[in-house]
């Protein structure tokens, strides 16, 4: 992808501060970070988002957050972690190159990751799993 920034990051023609490195992924620090050591998994091949990813980039990238939250929890001594994984921008995706956020989380810090919890109505739940199961 010729204009991808995050195609640029992930294949080291852009410098970024990285944490990890190897033939399929690049993790470096988020320019703009929820909070201290917020990183970013990228590929270095483009998916624009969970749907265009394969699944063995897909179960690889599972295996790598893994890791990294291990390192960092160690690293960085954070108190809990937060995978994220944003896919259009009604969800809050704004570099359209697949990518998951890795969000040390410190007691206290304020991020905001949260929601207020709806109702699982009869009427609702039926209505999914029939159209899930069609
Ligand atoms: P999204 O909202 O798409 O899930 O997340 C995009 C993330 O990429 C944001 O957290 C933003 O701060 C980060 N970001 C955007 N551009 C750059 C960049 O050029 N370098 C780095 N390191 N992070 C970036
Ligand atoms: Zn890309």
């Amino acid at each position: 992808m010729e204009n991808c920034i995050f195609c640029k990051i992930a294949n080291g023609e852009i410098p970024a501060a990285t944490l990890y490195e190897d033939e399929d992924f690049r993790v470096i620090l988020d320019l703009g970070p929820a909070s201290k050591g917020h990183a970013l998994i990228l590929p270095k091949s483009h998916a624009a988002n969970i749907y265009e990813l394969s699944d063995e980039l897909a179960a690889k990238a599972m295996i790598l957050a893994k890791k990294m939250a291990v390192k960092m929890t160690e690293a960085l001594k954070c108190d809990g972690f937060n995978i994220v994984q944003n896919n259009g921008e009604t969800a809050g995706q704004t570099v359209f190159h697949f990518h998951m956020h890795l969000i040390p989380r410190y007691t206290g810090d304020g991020v905001g990751l949260t929601w207020t919890p709806g109702t699982l109505t009869d009427e609702i739940k039926e209505e999914i799993l029939t159209k899930m199961n069609a």
